[in-house]
């Protein structure tokens, strides 16, 4: 039976959860589900390149076939056949990674809250672009770290902004391929030169790569990770060449952080969904993802054309943006007086949305930037989304 009459419960949170705070993105998708709305908002991948029905396939075999291991617990670091694929997949010029340095995780978001939970204690110094992924941001903050913002340009983070700022800190966060939100790529004689710095201040690097399959433009570049398997930690996720909502990454480190990251995801959830992982591994065992990914990757860069192509027809001049040579998105730089921030209030009130880029810094903003995704728009709703910002942008110059 219900009691009732007792004390109302006051809510006491930890100093931890009260700094939390949602995030920016997640706030304006709720209002871009409006059918109405052309939405540049949002980080998803499109739902044309999931592969549904080989998923459905895969997830009955591994049911008829291992039916019982399958939905059994499993060991924290993940399914091993699918270890040992990554593995494989990752051993390249000259180094051999091995299944024991990986951990699956759910999501490569886990990956960073985890990384945050060992690397990281109040005040400790993080190194991250500037701008950077807000849910790094928003998942190492839980730690409660101290944020130093290093600089980029047009070839992505400047190795010599490390060097200098670098002194004592316990990571560096680094997006090397068509960064979000910028769609920037770190050069490669800067993937060198930063491998270097970061050896010789003793810094982790963390090279997260959602998107570096994603590459539609040029060749792609060496990872970071095979220059130097024993400081930099890779984060690889199948959220953007199968589907997101299966929520399947993985994080390739040194053994002994392996073993602690492994620790840590104990306490959080155990391990990682068997059934997910056996059916990915059903999925992509005999090479499926050599024929899919170039789907994708055809897909995007025609959207990313379209955007482009509509960019420069609408957009007014001294509005500046990059080129990206894969991934989802494109950054944009508005005149400096213009405020993207109250803009996107405006340009939603015109049924057109876009993510300011005041929330992708760490440290000081530069209000006059946005990020626009242009992976789920069709074609027609690019060109008209893109001129009413256009026409938004142009009345405020
Ligand atoms: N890192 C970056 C740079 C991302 O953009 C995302 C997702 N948008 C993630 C990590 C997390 O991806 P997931 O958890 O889906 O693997």
């Amino acid at each position: 039976m219900k009691l009732n009459n007792l004390p109302k419960m006051e809510w006491k949170f930890s100093a931890r959860a009260e700094q939390l705070k949602s995030s920016m993105i997640r706030e304006i998708l709720k209002i871009t589900q409006r059918p109405e709305v052309i939405s540049f908002a949002g980080g998803l991948p499109s739902t044309d390149t999931f592969p549904v029905e080989r998923m459905r396939a895969a997830f009955d075999s591994v049911l008829a076939n291992s039916g019982k291991s399958a939905l059994q617990y499993g060991p924290t670091d993940g399914y091993l056949p699918l270890r040992e694929y990554i593995a494989a997949s990752l051993s390249k010029d000259g180094t051999t990674i091995e299944a024991d340095q990986i951990l699956m995780t759910s999501g490569s978001q886990q990956g960073l809250d985890l990384l945050g939970k060992v690397l990281l204690d109040e005040g400790s110094k993080a190194l991250v672009e500037s701008p950077s992924y807000l849910g790094a941001l928003q998942a190492f903050s839980v730690y409660r770290p101290e944020f130093v913002a290093v600089e980029m340009d047009e070839n992505g983070l400047i190795p010599s902004s490390v060097a200098a700022k670098g002194a004592g800190a316990r990571l560096l966060y680094c997006l090397p391929n068509f960064q979000n939100p910028t769609g920037l790529t770190l050069s490669q004689q800067r993937r060198t030169e930063l491998v270097k710095t970061c050896a010789n201040l003793g810094i982790p690097l963390l090279e997260d790569d959602p998107y570096g399959a994603l590459c539609y433009r040029g060749e792609p570049m060496s990872k970071m990770l095979n220059m130097n398997p024993e400081g930099v930690i890779y984060m690889g996720s199948f959220s953007k060449v199968l589907t997101p909502g299966i929520r399947l990454g993985y994080v390739v480190a040194p053994r002994t952080l392996t073993r602690k990251l492994e620790q840590a995801k104990q306490a959080t959830d155990l391990h990682t969904a068997q059934l997910t992982q056996m059916a990915v591994y059903e999925v992509i065992k005999d090479g499926f993802l050599e024929q899919h990914i170039p789907t994708i990757r055809a897909l995007y860069s025609s959207q990313c054309d379209v955007m482009l192509d509509a960019l420069n027809k609408f957009f007014p001049k001294g509005v500046t943006w990059t080129k990206p040579d894969g991934g989802m998105f494109i950054w944009v730089k508005l005149p400096q007086h213009i405020d993207s921030m109250a803009l996107a209030t405006e340009s939603i009130a015109q049924n057109v949305a876009f993510v300011p880029g005041v929330p992708f810094y760490a440290g000081a903003p530069e209000t006059n930037t946005m990020r626009l995704s242009f992976v789920t728009v069709s074609p027609a709703k690019i060109y008209e989304g893109i001129e009413r910002l256009g026409k938004l942008i142009a009345s405020k110059m």
